[in-house]
Formats: C-alpha cells, structure tokens, sequence
C-alpha cells in the first residue's frame, strides 16, 4: 500500500505561451494540474510512495493526466475513467506580460463526480497519511460526501489525516466554505492554510498575527497548524503550545500557482521520513521554491537528488 493516499480533481491546463487576448487566438500550450495530485508527485519524487483517487473523463485530457501521474510513479489504480463526463479544463490567459486571467470549465465534469463509492477503504487504512483539500468538497454534494467519509475513516484507523484548505473563492462564498471545512478541521492532524483561508475559522484573531492563528487552529483539532506566508515562508504551532518560524529559501519566481502544494509535499515527505518539525519545515520550503522557480504546477518538483541546487543558497540552513 501507498504510504500516501489522496484525492480530489484534476483537469487538462490549456495554457497561453506568449501575452495576450485568448480571444484573439494566442498560442496554448496543453498541460494539467489538480492541486492534491501535485502533491502525490512531490511526495513520489521525495522517494515515498502516493497514490491519486479521483475521475477524469474517457477522454485525451484523462488519459494525459493518468499517464502523467504514472509516469512519476504515482499509484491510480484506483483513479476512474468516468464514461459519462468529460475531463475539466482551466484556460490561462496571459493577458498581459504580467497579468494571468484564468477561466474554468469544470462544473458538472469528471472530477466532481467523485463520490465516496469511489474510495478504497483498505488503502486508506493501509496508508500512512491521507492528505485532503478544501477544493474536492466545493465541487460537489457527492465529492464532499467522498472526502468527509475519508477524513473520518482514516482518522478511526489511526491514519494521520492531512487537510489543506485551499479555499477557492470561485467555488464557494466564504460563509460556505467556512462551514463545510470547519467540519473537516476536527478530523486533521495537521492543517496547512494562508492567513485569509486561517480567518475562515479564527476570525477574530488579526491576519498580521499569523502565529497567533496559527495556535488558536491547533485549539480547533489540528496538532500541528501550518501558516503558508508565501515569499514570507511558513510557520508551523504545535499542540504544546510550540511555535516554529521558517523563512522562504530566495529564489526568483516565475510562477506563484502550484507553491503551496509543493510546500505541503515537502512537508509530508520529511513526515514520512520521520524527521522533527524543523526539517519538516526546511524540505517544505525547499520545495516550494523549486516550484515557484520554475512554470506548471507540478513540473519543477524537485527529486531527493536535486535538493541541494537550491539548499547551497539556503541561508539558515
Ligand atoms: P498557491 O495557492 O499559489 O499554490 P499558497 O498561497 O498555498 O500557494 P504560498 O504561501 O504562496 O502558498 O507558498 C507556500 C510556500 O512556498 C511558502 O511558505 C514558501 O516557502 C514558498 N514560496 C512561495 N512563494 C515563494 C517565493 N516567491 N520565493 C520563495 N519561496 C516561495
């Protein structure tokens, strides 16, 4: 069995090469993304083994993102070819030089006909981590069906449950979405949010206090609360009240989008390891900046063997 299991959505990424109006038939570059299988890539490439469940439609998006997902090793033995829905797709326009517009094509698609009839109980139980996002419950009733019948039963199976909220506002209001998740909250050992998806559920604590979001989480269930600060890096505050602060590894970023799962993989990786909070911490921002260097969501996911490209201009190491 997989040391890591995850699930969720994944879609064909339909991406502009050069800046421009879509609308006046700018080059694309074809590619996909899905926020929890780029996490099961970073965590396969760190040397643990993951698997993806999830559906993607009968289609030559599907089959690319199957493909793509095996070629790094990832288990989707349990992944779906839904017959009955195409695959979702995310355009991404550069408007300008320095100005992404994105557009989705995905309600109603494969990825949110996940339902909990889809889980493989025995390899959740036989995992070591099940990681979640607050993105699969936005998409459907029966999506967030799968992920709340997850959290639940991996938790009564002693799995450490991994939930990062990953609020996105264009599925969801923020009332919605701050009900649904707080559900999940009671569920995870370890909580991985920014300062705006934190105020979802300690809305009195100032977002200028991350380390103070950051302990009321764990005040919520989570033993260990994990605040993503982007070019700022991360902190982490643990059930005994610890608080453990982590600068960004500086780099020049190309693309933000994908940083945060990066930094999640890492994180999960060196848990797998078995490695104390602080490392766990380093190989998370590591990763992330192997992922905010380079274009694609998933693509600059650094392998073991590559980490210290960047760790020699790790300043605190
Ligand atoms: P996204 O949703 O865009 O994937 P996020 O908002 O969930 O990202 P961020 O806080 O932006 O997550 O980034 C996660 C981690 O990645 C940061 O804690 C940091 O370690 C690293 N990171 C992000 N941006 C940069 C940057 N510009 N330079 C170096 N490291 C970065």
């Amino acid at each position: 069995p997989a040391a890591l299991v995850t699930l969720g959505e994944a879609m064909a990424v339909a991406a502009a090469t050069e800046p421009g109006p879509l609308a006046t038939g700018t080059p694309l570059r074809l590619g996909w993304a899905g926020a929890e299988a780029t996490v099961a890539i970073g965590v396969s490439r760190l040397g643990h083994t993951a698997a993806w469940t999830g559906r993607v439609g009968d289609d030559a998006a599907g089959a690319m993102i199957l493909a793509g997902l095996r070629a790094e090793g990832v288990d989707v033995s349990a992944a779906r070819t839904d017959p009955a829905a195409p695959t979702g797709l995310m355009l991404r326009e550069r408007r300008t030089a320095d100005r992404l517009r994105v557009s989705y094509y995905r309600a109603g698609l494969a990825g949110s006909r996940l339902t909990p009839e889809d889980l493989d109980e025995e390899r959740i139980t036989g995992a070591r981590v099940l990681h979640v996002t607050g993105i699969t419950p936005a998409l459907s009733a029966t999506a967030r069906a799968a992920v709340e019948h997850a959290v639940s039963f991996a938790r009564a199976a002693g799995v450490t449950v991994s939930f990062d909220v990953n609020h996105r506002e264009r599925l969801w209001s923020r009332a919605e979405a701050a009900e649904v998740l707080a559900r999940l909250l009671p569920y995870a050992d370890i909580v991985f949010a920014g300062p705006e998806e934190a105020a979802l559920f300690v809305p009195d604590v100032p977002e200028d206090e991350p380390g103070r979001m950051a302990r009321a989480l764990t005040r919520l269930g989570p033993g260990q609360a994990v605040l993503k600060l982007g070019a700022r890096g991360a902190l982490v505050a643990t059930a005994d009240d610890a608080l453990h602060v982590r600068p960004a590894v500086p780099v020049t970023a190309v693309d933000p989008v994908g940083a945060g799962d990066a930094f999640v993989s890492g994180y999960l990786a060196a848990l797998l390891d078995g490695s104390p909070v602080e490392q766990r911490l380093r190989l998370a921002a590591l990763s992330g900046a192997f992922a905010v260097s380079v274009p694609g969501d998933w693509e600059g996911l650094p392998r073991r063997a590559e980490l210290g490209l960047l760790a020699a201009q790790d300043v605190t190491r």
